[in-house]
């Protein structure tokens, strides 16, 4: 657990140049995600998310589609997408 977690309940998944996070408890199952970059997002593999074959661009296009806001992220350029509170 990193020292930027608000929630225990968010787990971060760490890429280059950019933390995908993802909040279990808001997650709806509607596949945006799995759909949008399967190399990443892959809901038989543990851990279910592996950013190693995308680009930042990327995953944060696919994220965006998150219809819950399970899915955010933190990129180096300072782009954030954290769940409404
Ligand atoms: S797009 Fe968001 S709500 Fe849908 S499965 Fe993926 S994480 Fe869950």
């Amino acid at each position: 657990m990193s020292e930027h977690d608000e929630s225990p309940s968010i787990r971060e998944y760490p890429g280059e140049g950019f933390v995908v996070t993802w909040e279990a408890v808001r997650c709806r199952h509607a596949t945006e995600c799995v759909r949008g970059l399967p190399t990443v997002f892959d809901r038989d593999r543990r851990p279910w998310i592996s950013t190693d074959d995308a680009t930042v661009d990327e995953v944060v296009a696919v994220i965006d589609r998150c219809p819950s806001y399970a899915l955010g992220y933190r990129t180096e350029d300072g782009r954030v997408r954290t769940a409404p509170r």
